[in-house]
């Protein structure tokens, strides 16, 4: 007798084989990062883009869509209903735009990018400005196919990475947290920059520093049997449940630099790590979104990482492996060097006051450019322009300015207000989090970490995508997606650190 769920069976393990060979490309991408020769780069992208051929082909295929159908009839429960959920939405997005634009867009995007590298090395954006603006028409193309009724342009390309997540609430959200963080920015800019960061310089051996993240990924709840930390240019994680891999960077003169960016991405590995095995490779296994996945990193190396009680630990942990003197075996030295705010051109080396304004800037810039009020070649002007306004500070050239990030040359249009998102969850679910870990601070100032992961894992990890982004949010916390939190989260902490 045919099982009465035999449709759904099938769906799923047509879903955990296009996993399978997503993670396959993840590994590849790994390895073209960390390790592989440099002669290698030919043969991988051959292999990269017969792999993306071969997931575009199974996601959209016609069996696909029978199997859909068919397991639409089946479902009873809810976590099904979300899995098919999830599914549909994927192979609809898919089906909708046409295969040529796609072609398109993907022979554009690796000219785009080359382009893109010699304009910055050049520090020259009219280089760049022809083929970005070939990708901004592209986009909205594809955006008019996949936009829903009473949907933006620039909405339905944000759903590529938040689902649900809309222009309409995302500019009020914005243009407070603009307006609360300048203010706080300014006052403590009247204070004047008092953070001494002479403690910090010495000479910090590699090795060591690797031995000391390691302890660190440990001590936060990381499992090495089923993930590694190497080393990159860029800090990443990628990969999933058992195998996750995840690296950082290391500067020998000073150790904060790949200790943070251990810390940031650990929380996103052990999210990874928490997904439901029995779920693995259907959505309900897999992560939120792009805004949720940073909410878990941030938390970890912003609320948690920076805090003054973690901090106790950290100074501890990276006394065993440079010596008990280390920054004077003062904690308030520490917490004041790990917390300095100061604005800065480059978004990845901002602190956690600036980093969202930089954020709102290219949030303001790239709706603009989608929804078609504005040029191409007015960026870097209004670029310089928007610097001036929110941070008093100016680029003196194009590299250091609308140049310096990789996202627009790939057509990620819509993936940066994902960053500030997940700062805005982060502080409300850490809010929550002191609320119903009573004694959190005491914990984390010995490297007890365990309850607090414990709660992400039930409340977040566990969940996979059975819930919209701002569902998984608003059951979490008890209150849907909002910035307020964020801002007391940083006036009270920063007006204490700066004496506001
Ligand atoms: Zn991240």
């Amino acid at each position: 007798m045919e099982d009465k769920k035999q449709a759904y069976k099938d769906l799923l393990d047509e879903t955990r084989e296009i996993h399978a060979l997503e993670m396959a490309k993840e590994v590849l991408e790994w390895d073209q990062e960390t390790c592989m020769p440099p002669k290698g780069v030919e043969l991988r992208s051959r292999e990269l883009s017969a792999l993306s051929g071969l997931i575009h082909e199974k996601t959209s295929s016609d069996h696909m869509g029978e199997l859909l159908l068919q397991a639409q009839k089946q479902i009873d429960n809810e976590e099904e209903g979300a899995n098919l959920r999830e599914l549909k939405r994927a192979f609809n997005r898919v089906k909708r735009v046409p295969k040529k634009l796609v072609q398109d867009i993907s022979r554009l995007g690796a000219l785009s990018q080359d382009a893109w590298i010699k304009a910055r090395n050049a520090s020259d954006f009219s280089l760049f400005s022809p083929r970005l603006k070939e990708m901004i028409s592209l986009k909205r193309e594809i955006a008019k196919h996949l936009k829903e009724p009473g949907q933006t342009l620039y909405d339905a390309l944000i759903e590529d990475f938040e689902e649900g997540a809309r222009e309409a609430t995302l500019v009020p959200m914005f243009s407070s947290l603009r307006e609360k963080l300048s203010n706080l920015l300014s006052r403590i800019m009247e204070k004047g920059d008092q953070a001494d960061e002479t403690p910090f310089n010495g000479s910090f051996p590699r090795p060591m520093q690797e031995k000391m993240c390691k302890h660190v990924a440990k001590t936060m709840g990381f499992d090495f049997e089923g993930g590694r930390l190497d080393t990159s240019a860029h800090p990443f994680t990628s990969g999933g449940k058992n195998d996750v891999r995840m690296t950082t960077r290391y500067d020998e003169s000073d150790f904060r630099p790949a200790l943070y960016a251990l810390i940031h991405e650990t929380g996103h590995a052990l999210y990874e790590q928490g997904t439901q095995a029995e779920h693995q490779g259907t959505p309900l296994g897999e992560t939120s979104s792009m805004g949720v996945h940073e909410s878990q990193s941030r938390l970890w190396e912003n609320q948690v990482g920076r805090s003054r009680a973690f901090s106790a630990y950290l100074l501890d942990t990276a006394g065993q492996y440079f010596g008990r003197d280390i920054v004077g075996r003062n904690l308030d030295t520490f917490y004041k060097g790990v917390n300095i705010v100061r604005p800065s051109l480059i978004r990845v080396e901002a602190d956690e006051v600036t980093y969202n304004l930089h954020i709102i800037i290219r949030f303001e810039l790239e709706r603009a450019l989608i929804n078609g009020t504005m040029e191409v070649h007015d960026i870097p002007a209004a670029w310089n322009k928007k610097y001036q306004e929110l941070l008093g500070i100016s680029p003196s050239s194009d590299a250091e300015g609308c140049l310096q990030d990789v996202h627009w040359s790939w057509g990620l249009f819509g993936y940066f207000p994902t960053y500030s998102l997940g700062n805005v969850y982060a502080a409300q679910l850490y809010g929550k989090i002191l609320k119903d870990i009573p004694g959190l601070d005491s914990k984390l100032q010995k490297g007890d970490t365990a309850e607090l992961l414990q709660w992400l894992r039930e409340n977040i990890h566990s969940k996979g995508r059975r819930y919209l982004p701002a569902q998984l949010i608003e059951k979490a916390c008890g209150e849907s997606p909002a910035e307020s939190s964020l801002i007391s989260y940083m006036e009270n902490k920063f007006g204490e650190l700066y004496g506001l």
